[in-house]
Protein backbone atom coordinates (compact mmCIF):
# COMPACT_ATOMS: atom_id res chain seq x y z
CA UNK A 1 0.00 0.00 0.00
CA UNK A 2 1.25 3.48 -1.12
CA UNK A 3 1.09 6.56 1.10
CA UNK A 4 -1.74 7.59 -0.63
CA UNK A 5 -3.85 4.17 -0.19
CA UNK A 6 -2.46 4.79 3.13
CA UNK A 7 -3.72 8.34 3.86
CA UNK A 8 -7.08 7.36 2.50
CA UNK A 9 -7.08 4.50 4.83
CA UNK A 10 -6.57 6.18 7.46
CA UNK A 11 -8.88 9.43 6.56
CA UNK A 12 -11.76 7.06 5.92
CA UNK A 13 -11.33 4.88 9.05
CA UNK A 14 -11.68 8.24 11.13
CA UNK A 15 -14.75 9.79 8.95
CA UNK A 16 -16.38 6.09 10.31
CA UNK A 17 -15.57 7.34 14.20
CA UNK A 18 -16.91 10.67 14.15
CA UNK A 19 -19.98 9.63 12.40
CA UNK A 20 -20.42 6.91 15.28
CA UNK A 21 -19.75 9.43 18.04
CA UNK A 22 -22.31 11.73 15.76
CA UNK A 23 -25.15 8.81 15.71
CA UNK A 24 -24.26 8.36 19.86
CA UNK A 25 -24.68 12.30 20.24
CA UNK A 26 -27.62 11.90 18.14
CA UNK A 27 -29.38 9.06 20.01
CA UNK A 28 -28.55 10.49 23.63
CA UNK A 29 -29.79 13.50 22.61
CA UNK A 30 -33.47 11.78 20.68
CA UNK A 31 -33.84 9.68 23.98
CA UNK A 32 -34.06 12.56 26.05
CA UNK A 33 -36.93 14.21 23.95
CA UNK A 34 -38.71 11.11 23.45
CA UNK A 35 -38.52 10.94 27.29
CA UNK A 36 -40.61 13.96 27.66
CA UNK A 37 -43.31 12.79 25.39
CA UNK A 38 -44.01 9.50 27.08
CA UNK A 39 -47.17 7.54 25.76
CA UNK A 40 -47.79 10.37 23.63
CA UNK A 41 -45.38 9.01 20.82
CA UNK A 42 -46.62 5.80 19.27
CA UNK A 43 -43.13 4.56 17.44
CA UNK A 44 -41.91 0.98 18.48
CA UNK A 45 -40.59 -2.01 16.00
CA UNK A 46 -43.51 -3.06 13.34
CA UNK A 47 -44.21 0.70 12.73
CA UNK A 48 -42.84 1.44 9.46
CA UNK A 49 -44.70 4.01 8.30
CA UNK A 50 -41.70 6.61 8.14
CA UNK A 51 -40.04 3.91 6.29
CA UNK A 52 -40.68 5.38 3.30
CA UNK A 53 -38.67 4.07 -0.13
CA UNK A 54 -36.55 6.93 -1.51
CA UNK A 55 -34.42 7.80 1.10
CA UNK A 56 -30.62 8.73 0.15
CA UNK A 57 -27.69 9.48 2.26
CA UNK A 58 -24.07 11.05 1.50
CA UNK A 59 -21.72 8.61 0.81
CA UNK A 60 -20.45 8.67 4.52
CA UNK A 61 -23.11 6.77 5.81
CA UNK A 62 -23.55 4.86 2.93
CA UNK A 63 -20.09 3.55 3.43
CA UNK A 64 -21.11 3.01 6.81
CA UNK A 65 -23.90 0.62 6.12
CA UNK A 66 -21.59 -1.09 3.23
CA UNK A 67 -18.94 -2.11 6.04
CA UNK A 68 -21.67 -2.61 8.69
CA UNK A 69 -23.80 -4.80 6.39
CA UNK A 70 -21.71 -6.45 3.51
CA UNK A 71 -23.47 -9.72 3.58
CA UNK A 72 -26.76 -8.60 3.88
CA UNK A 73 -25.68 -6.46 0.92
CA UNK A 74 -24.63 -8.84 -1.32
CA UNK A 75 -26.80 -11.99 -0.92
CA UNK A 76 -30.45 -10.42 0.84
CA UNK A 77 -32.88 -8.50 -1.90
CA UNK A 78 -34.40 -5.23 -1.01
CA UNK A 79 -37.72 -4.67 0.34
CA UNK A 80 -40.20 -4.24 -2.70
CA UNK A 81 -40.45 -0.17 -3.41
CA UNK A 82 -43.74 0.13 -1.16
CA UNK A 83 -40.98 0.87 1.44
CA UNK A 84 -37.05 1.30 2.36
CA UNK A 85 -35.05 -1.35 0.89
CA UNK A 86 -33.96 -1.83 4.27
CA UNK A 87 -37.29 -3.27 5.84
CA UNK A 88 -37.83 -6.94 6.69
CA UNK A 89 -40.97 -8.44 6.17
CA UNK A 90 -42.37 -7.73 9.90
CA UNK A 91 -41.43 -4.02 9.58
CA UNK A 92 -38.60 -3.81 11.10
CA UNK A 93 -35.28 -2.27 10.03
CA UNK A 94 -32.35 -4.61 8.97
CA UNK A 95 -29.88 -2.28 9.74
CA UNK A 96 -31.25 -0.57 12.66
CA UNK A 97 -27.78 0.02 15.19
CA UNK A 98 -26.24 1.72 11.54
CA UNK A 99 -29.53 3.26 9.92
CA UNK A 100 -28.87 6.75 8.81
CA UNK A 101 -29.56 9.57 11.49
CA UNK A 102 -32.84 10.92 9.07
CA UNK A 103 -33.90 7.32 10.72
CA UNK A 104 -33.18 8.28 14.30
CA UNK A 105 -35.65 11.10 14.90
CA UNK A 106 -38.61 9.99 13.42
CA UNK A 107 -41.78 10.65 15.53
CA UNK A 108 -39.92 12.93 17.39
CA UNK A 109 -41.69 16.85 17.46
CA UNK A 110 -39.57 18.45 14.78
CA UNK A 111 -38.92 22.10 14.56
CA UNK A 112 -36.81 23.90 11.83
CA UNK A 113 -36.58 27.61 11.25
CA UNK A 114 -37.53 28.21 7.24
CA UNK A 115 -37.15 32.09 5.27
CA UNK A 116 -40.39 33.51 3.66
CA UNK A 117 -40.61 34.78 0.61
CA UNK A 118 -40.40 38.50 2.30
CA UNK A 119 -36.85 36.98 3.79
CA UNK A 120 -38.42 36.77 7.69
CA UNK A 121 -37.47 33.88 9.19
CA UNK A 122 -40.18 31.65 10.53
CA UNK A 123 -40.16 28.83 12.67
CA UNK A 124 -42.36 25.62 11.48
CA UNK A 125 -42.76 22.03 13.27
CA UNK A 126 -44.34 18.86 12.32
CA UNK A 127 -44.80 15.36 13.92
CA UNK A 128 -45.88 12.04 12.61
CA UNK A 129 -49.98 12.12 12.58
CA UNK A 130 -49.77 8.92 14.99
CA UNK A 131 -47.84 10.95 17.90
CA UNK A 132 -49.87 14.37 17.05
CA UNK A 133 -52.47 13.12 20.29
CA UNK A 134 -51.39 15.53 23.26
CA UNK A 135 -50.20 19.10 24.23
CA UNK A 136 -50.39 21.19 20.38
CA UNK A 137 -47.31 20.87 19.17
CA UNK A 138 -46.94 24.60 18.92
CA UNK A 139 -47.31 24.85 22.36
CA UNK A 140 -44.26 22.69 23.30
CA UNK A 141 -40.94 24.33 24.26
CA UNK A 142 -38.06 24.48 21.94
CA UNK A 143 -36.32 21.82 24.18
CA UNK A 144 -39.35 19.17 23.99
CA UNK A 145 -38.55 19.42 19.80
CA UNK A 146 -35.95 17.76 17.61
CA UNK A 147 -34.27 20.67 16.04
CA UNK A 148 -33.17 20.40 12.37
CA UNK A 149 -30.36 22.13 11.25
CA UNK A 150 -27.33 21.69 13.42
CA UNK A 151 -26.88 17.90 12.94
CA UNK A 152 -27.29 18.26 8.96
CA UNK A 153 -24.46 20.50 9.06
CA UNK A 154 -22.45 18.68 10.76
CA UNK A 155 -22.98 15.53 9.02
CA UNK A 156 -22.62 17.68 5.35
CA UNK A 157 -19.30 18.81 7.13
CA UNK A 158 -18.21 15.43 7.76
CA UNK A 159 -19.14 14.28 4.28
CA UNK A 160 -17.30 17.33 2.88
CA UNK A 161 -13.97 16.04 4.50
CA UNK A 162 -14.86 12.41 3.70
CA UNK A 163 -15.77 13.07 -0.27
CA UNK A 164 -13.14 15.72 -0.50
CA UNK A 165 -15.32 18.26 -1.69
CA UNK A 166 -18.12 15.98 -3.01
CA UNK A 167 -21.69 15.83 -1.92
CA UNK A 168 -23.51 13.46 -4.01
CA UNK A 169 -26.22 11.72 -1.95
CA UNK A 170 -27.02 7.72 -2.52
CA UNK A 171 -30.12 6.36 -2.69
CA UNK A 172 -30.42 3.27 0.01
CA UNK A 173 -31.75 1.07 -2.28
CA UNK A 174 -28.66 1.58 -4.60
CA UNK A 175 -26.27 -0.16 -2.03
CA UNK A 176 -27.90 -3.48 -2.42
CA UNK A 177 -25.77 -5.43 -5.04
CA UNK A 178 -28.93 -7.35 -6.15
CA UNK A 179 -31.66 -4.67 -6.99
CA UNK A 180 -34.58 -6.89 -7.37
CA UNK A 181 -37.63 -6.51 -6.27
S1 LIG B 1 -32.97 2.46 7.11
FE1 LIG B 1 -34.22 1.33 8.58
S2 LIG B 1 -35.10 2.89 9.94
FE2 LIG B 1 -34.34 3.94 8.11
S3 LIG B 1 -36.10 4.10 6.71
FE3 LIG B 1 -34.99 2.22 6.20
S4 LIG B 1 -35.96 0.56 7.38
FE4 LIG B 1 -36.59 2.54 8.28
Amino acid sequence: MNNHSESRVFRDHLAMARLQELYDEVDAEAQRVAAEHGARLQCRKGCSQCCVDGLTVFAVEAENIQRQHARLLASDSPHPVAGCAFLDNEGGCRIYPDRPYVCRTQGLPLRWIDETVDFEFVELRDICPLNDEGVPIEELDESECWTIGPVEERLAKLQSEFGQGEMARVPLRCLFKCQTP
